[in-house]
Order: structure tokens, then sequence, then C-alpha cells
């Protein structure tokens, strides 16, 4: 294990069932030596697009927790704000807040969608998805070699190409450092091009005027 403890890192999705544990959670983290956590919000895949709505934190109250366990943390622990619209984090209060109250943000992270561009995800099976939160594999690797899979792969090729990004995302100035994330479009438009419903930007969460909800009100609707 201390051998270990450099690569060691605490990822938590934080849901309205668990909103008080995830600084304990991010606590133990450290005191195994973790070198960072990510923090996200619930993805529309699998069994959570039944239950999107009741899975769903408000935008707040997650970035409250942000605060929470960065104040926390020790100085050197990297704490991961993941997949969350670039928009959102440069207009959010609470990172501002963040900001005024320590200088040393170099250890709040964020990072733009990842899918297909840095990670890829094997399933058990062998599908290989081009992130855990994105359903629809680009290949198999019992039938096809991983490197081609990720060299060749249209799905993967079409993931780093950001100009045929649609909506919001397409046209957005952010979109080669963001993108958008890629499996919450696929999870709820069917369109993994299409723009990331979760964002400021997006014409569907802007008219709903209800960012931290859109994505689980945009099923019923
Ligand atoms: S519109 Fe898309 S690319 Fe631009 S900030 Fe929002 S999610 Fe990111």
């Amino acid at each position: 294990m201390a051998g270990a403890v450099g690569a060691l890192a605490s990822k938590c999705t934080k849901t309205p069932f668990n909103m008080e544990v995830v600084p304990e959670t991010v606590r133990l983290a450290v005191e195994m030596g973790a070198s960072g956590a990510s923090i996200s919000r619930v993805y529309p895949m699998g069994r959570a697009l039944r239950w999107l709505k009741q899975l769903t934190v408000r935008w707040e109250d997650f970035m409250s927790t942000v605060r929470r366990v960065y104040q926390e943390a020790p100085a050197e622990f990297i704490v991961n704000v993941e997949c969350i619209p670039l928009r959102h984090y440069f207009d959010d209060e609470y990172r501002r807040q963040l900001e005024r109250e320590r200088q040393d943000q170099k250890n709040l992270s964020w990072n733009g969608c990842f899918a297909g561009v840095l990670t890829a995800h094997i399933e058990a099976d062998g599908s290989v998805l081009p992130c855990a939160f994105f359903a629809l594999p680009a290949g198999n690797v019992h039938t096809r070699r991983f490197r081609e899979i990720w060299t060749g792969a249209r799905l993967m090729q079409d993931l780093r190409r950001r100009d045929h990004l649609k909506g919001a995302c397409g046209t957005c100035e952010y979109k080669y450092a963001c993108g958008g994330c890629r499996g919450r479009a696929l999870g709820l438009f069917g369109d993994y091009l299409a723009e990331d419903p979760l964002c400021p930007k997006s014409a569907f969460a802007f008219r709903s005027r209800n960012i931290q909800t859109s994505y689980a009100t945009y099923r019923e609707s």
C-alpha cells in the first residue's frame, strides 16, 4: 500500500442520499494517503436514468460540498470538480468565494471532457467505452485489438473532433477546452455530439431557468 500511495485517489458521486458522507469519505481518503479526490454529480446512464430526479443534487448543494471538502483538505491534496461545463464553473459564486478566501487555487482542479480523448474504459465483457459514463461501446477487445479501437473506431474519432459538436457546445468559445460532457449528451439526447444539457449555455437549461435539475426534468418533458 505504501508504494501505491502516490496513485491513490478517491472518487465520489454525490446524490441527495450521500450528501453528508462525502466530506467524511474524502477525509478517510486523506488519512489513507490519497493524493486527491474527484467529486461528480450523477450521470444519466444505466439504472440512474430511471431515478435521475431523485438522484440529482442542486448545483448549490454540490458546490457547497466541494467547498467544504476543499477547505478541510491539506494544501497539497487535489480536489477535482469532475465533468462540469466550463461556463458553469466560471459563473459559479462558490468558486469565486473560494478564490477570495484562498489564494492558492492550484489544488482545485477542473477538467474538460476526457471521453475518447484521454480515457477509455473496458467493461468486464470486453466492450470499450470512451469513458465509464458513456454507455455506447466503440468496439470489443475480444474481436478487435484495443489499439485499433482507440485509433480507428469512428466513435473515438468523432469525440476528438470538437468542430462537429452541435447546439450550444458547437458554437461555444470553450469547446476545445471543455467540450461538454459527451456522456450526458448521449444519455439525455441520444446523440453524443449534442450540447451538454447541464450547461447554462444550453437552450434547455436556460429555458427551464433551473439548471441544477434541467437534466432530471428533461426526461419527463
Ligand atoms: S456550451 Fe458546451 S463547451 Fe461551452 S462551456 Fe457549456 S458545456 Fe462547455
